[in-house]
C-alpha cells in the first residue's frame, strides 16, 4: 500500500524527519489498517520511506525505516532494541539495580514506543498506531536485549487518544512487578510505582540535573526548596549532598508520601519537610512568612500542551518563576524547567528575564539543562527535544 505525497511535500522526509502529515498527503492506494505498514513516495513515485499508517491522527504515518532494503519485521525491531541498549550501555547507564530510558521512540527510530527500565522491570508506552499493532513483536525485541522479569504497560495517556487508541495498562509479558520497584540513581536509593505513577512511574529525564544540583549544595548551610518535587528526586540529591534544609512541595499527598518513604529509606529524613498544597500559593505564603533559600528548583509539569497555550503558559512561567526569585537569599541558585515540547528555550528564557525583573532582581545565566542522555533526541527530530532548564544566579 502507498502513501504518496503532494508535490513539493517530500522535504522534511528527506531530511530523514519522521512524520508524514495530513495535510502532505495527495493519495492512498488500497486501504490500509491502522499500524499496517505503507511505502510513502514523493509526488512522482521516487520511494521515501516504509512507515506505519495512523487513519486517526493528524500524524497520517510514522516511518520505521529509510532504508528501501530495511523490511519492517521482527529483525527491525530487534535491530532497534539492540541498538537502544547500546547507547545506553555506553552511557555506563544499564548497571543492574539502575533505571534508564531503554527506548525513545522517534529519536531511537520506534515512533511512539517508550520504554523505561526500572532495575529489572521494563515499562512500556505504547503511543502510535504502528506502535500497538507490533507491541507483541517490540516486547519481545525489548525482552531479548534487556531480559526483564516483566514488562508491564502504561499506554494510559492522552497521547493515544489523538491516534484513536484506548487506554491501556497492565501486564505484556513475565512477572507481575512489586508495588513498589527499588531502583538507584547516583547512590540515591528510589522507590517507583509503575501501575500509578506518572508517565512509566519516575520522571528519569532529570537524572543529569539532580547531578548537577548537588554541585550547588554547601554542605551543612544551604536550604533548599523543591517545588513540584513529585517522588522527591532533586531534594533527596539535595539532602545527600549535605543540605541543611530540604522542603519537598507537591499538590499531590500521594507523591509527597512518595517522596517521605524515599528520604527515610535514604537516611535522609532529618533534613526534609513537606509541604502540600498548590505551589502558586505556597510560595506566596513562604514568601510571607520571611522565608528564604540559597536553591529554589521549579520543575512544574507541562503548561503548554499545544502551541494555542503557549501564551497563557509563559505567563505561569513568569509567575511561578518570580516567587521563586523572590524566595531566593542574594547569591542563590534557580535551577528552573519548562518541559512543555512548545516552549523553546528562547521562550523560558524570556518569562524567567521578566519575572527577575518583576522581582527586581538582577541574575546571570550559570548553565543550560536538558533532559538526560538516555534521552537523547534526534537531530531530524526537533520534537525530541521537550526538557530544558535554566541555572540563574541571583543577586
Ligand atoms: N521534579 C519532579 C518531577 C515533577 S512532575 C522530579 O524530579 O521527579 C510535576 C509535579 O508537579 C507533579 O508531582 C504534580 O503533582 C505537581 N504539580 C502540578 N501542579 C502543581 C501545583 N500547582 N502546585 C504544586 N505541585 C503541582
Amino acid at each position: 500500500m502507498d502513501v504518496v505525497l503532494q508535490r513539493g511535500r517530500e522535504g522534511s522526509l528527506l531530511r530523514r524527519h519522521p512524520w508524514v502529515f495530513s495535510g502532505s498527503i495527495a493519495v492512498v492506494t488500497g486501504r490500509p489498517a491502522p499500524g499496517e505498514t505503507v511505502e510513502i513516495l514523493s509526488h512522482d513515485g521516487e520511494w521515501l520511506a516504509r512507515g506505519a499508517w495512523s487513519p486517526e491522527s493528524q500524524i497520517r504515518a510514522r516511518v520505521w525505516t529509510f532504508d528501501p532494503d530495511e523490511a519492517v519485521d521482527e529483525v527491525l525491531f530487534r535491530r532497534r532494541a539492540e541498538s537502544a541498549l547500546g547507547l545506553r550501555r555506553a552511557l555506563g547507564l544499564t548497571e543492574p539495580s539502575a533505571a534508564f530510558r531503554l527506548c525513545n521512540a522517534e529519536n531511537d527510530g520506534l515512533p511512539g514506543v517508550i520504554v523505561d527500565h526500572y532495575a529489572g522491570w521494563s515499562v512500556g508506552q505504547f503511543l502510535s498506531a504502528g506502535a500497538e499493532r507490533w507491541k507483541t513483536q517490540i516486547v519481545d525485541a525489548c525482552n531479548s536485549v534487556l531480559p526483564a522479569r516483566g514488562f508491564f504497560e502504561r499506554s494510559d495517556t492522552d497521547g493515544r487518544r489523538k491516534e484513536g487508541l484506548p487506554a491501556k495498562a497492565g501486564l505484556l509479558a513475565g512477572a507481575e512487578p512489586p508495588q513498589l520497584i527499588e531502583y538507584q540513581q547516583l547512590g540515591i536509593k528510589q522507590l517507583v510505582d509503575v501501575r500509578r505513577g506518572h508517565k512509566t512511574g519516575a520522571y528519569l529525564d532529570q537524572a543529569e540535573s539532580r547531578a548537577y544540583l548537588r554541585t550547588l549544595i554547601k554542605p551543612g548551610a544551604s536550604e533548599v526548596l523543591n517545588a513540584f518535587c513529585y517522588s522527591g528526586g532533586f531534594g533527596l540529591h539535595a539532602a545527600a549532598a549535605g543540605a541543611a534544609r530540604v522542603v519537598q512541595l507537591d499538590q499531590s499527598a500521594d507523591a509527597l508520601e512518595g517522596a517521605r518513604s524515599a528520604a527515610e529509606l535514604n537516611g535522609l529524613g532529618a533534613a526534609c519537610e513537606y509541604l502540600h498544597g498548590d505551589a502558586f500559593r505556597e510560595l506566596r505564603t513562604l514568601r510571607e512568612k520571611g522565608r528564604a533559600f540559597d536553591v529554589v528548583v521549579l520543575d512544574p509539569p507541562k503548561f503548554a500542551s499545544t502551541a494555542a497555550q503557549v501564551e497563557r503558559a509563559l505567563g505561569a512561567y513568569r509567575d511561578i518563576n518570580r516567587l521563586g526569585i523572590q524566595l531566593l537569599r542574594p547569591g542563590g541558585c534557580l535551577l528552573t524547567f519548562s518541559c512543555s515540547g512548545n516552549v523553546s528555550a528562547e521562550l523560558l528564557t524570556g518569562a524567567v528575564a521578566e519575572a527577575a525583573a518583576d522581582a527586581g532582581r538582577s541574575a546571570r545565566i550559570l548553565n543550560r539543562l536538558r533532559q538526560a542522555p538516555d534521552h537523547a533526541v534526534g537531530l531530524s527530530y526537533p520534537e525530541g527535544e521537550y526538557l530544558k532548564g535554566l541555572v540563574l544566579l541571583v543577586d
